[in-house]
């Protein structure tokens, strides 16, 4: 694997790779790797004869300094990790090579996307994500990007921002991995005891429930049944809500339409966010 630390180089380097012919992988993360992240490199290395990974943790995505200061870092065991899983290049910036002196702040026009679900909690949150990711886009030229459905409203806004800024490249949104009790894999896991772990696993099966108990008709039941089940078991709910799947809140359901339900819950200070495609 080689590592990149300036952007000018890994840009000039994938020009050459580009000319001859080389199809281009990206999967952008903040680090602390996990088998999440690295079903995304597989992936990619499915596809692609270059897989670019990226770590940087991305501050102006962060809404919570608290969040952001304590977000892992585990370099070391991420290089290691990638090297096993075949991975080609890590792109390793600090932050000027992101946010150069002449970086042009823009406002990128996501509409309801940037203000519902997560958008409320975490204000600025997806201006952060756009900023980080067209910055990435512009250094890094992949035909493929991979990103995973565990940030759904994420996969969303960057869907957008392609389409808005005219990238030429081709989204990929790969399943969700889970630990054995069903808790989606996630850097921020880390911040939590095995038993509170444990216990997280109710997210999942609590989204099971939803999908089983799902029918026709007023939703408002399943999902008040959902959200006491967990403040029960003493999480904080920031939200659950059934959406359609452009996350355009449903109510009464149709019985046709596809139907995703995300949660945004926090247990012991560290926030957990999960969803899932109900029918
Ligand atoms: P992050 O490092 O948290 O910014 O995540 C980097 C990428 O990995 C994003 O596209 C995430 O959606 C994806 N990802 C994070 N956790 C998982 C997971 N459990 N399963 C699949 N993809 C994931």
């Amino acid at each position: 694997m080689i590592i990149f630390k300036k952007a000018s180089d890994l840009s000039k380097y994938l020009e050459n790779q580009i000319k001859n012919e080389k199809k281009v992988g990206f999967v952008p993360t903040m680090g602390a790797l996990h088998q999440g992240h690295i079903s995304l490199i597989l992936q990619s290395s499915k596809e692609n004869d270059l897989t670019v990974c990226s770590i940087f943790i991305n501050p102006t995505q962060f809404n919570d300094k608290d969040d952001f200061n304590k977000y892992p870092v585990t370099i070391e065991d991420d290089i290691h990790l990638l090297e096993l899983n075949g991975c080609s290049i890590l792109f390793l910036p600090d932050e000027t090579e992101i946010y150069p002196p002449n970086f042009i702040k823009k406002n990128y026009e996501l509409g309801y996307l940037e203000y519902c679900l997560e958008g409320i909690y975490r204000p600025g949150h997806y201006q952060g994500v756009c900023m980080v990711v067209d910055s990435l886009l512009s250094i890094i030229q992949c035909h493929n990007l991979y990103l995973g459905q565990k940030d759904y409203q994420q996969c969303k806004v960057i869907g957008k921002l392609i389409e808005i800024c005219k990238i030429n490249t081709r989204l990929h949104i790969t399943p969700t991995v889970r630990e054995p009790n069903g808790l989606a894999m996630s850097s921020r896991n880390r911040r939590l005891s095995n038993a509170e772990k444990e216990h997280a696993g109710l997210i999942f099966s609590t989204m099971l429930t939803i999908k089983n108990q799902l029918k026709e008709g007023d939703l408002s039941l399943i999902q008040s049944n959902a959200s006491n089940t967990l403040s029960n078991e003493g999480f904080m709910i920031d939200y659950i809500e059934i959406t359609d799947l452009n996350l355009n809140q449903v109510k009464s359901w149709d019985g046709k339409i596809s139907l995703i339900v995300l949660v945004a819950v926090v247990t012991n200070h560290v926030r957990l966010i999960d969803n899932m495609i109900i029918c």
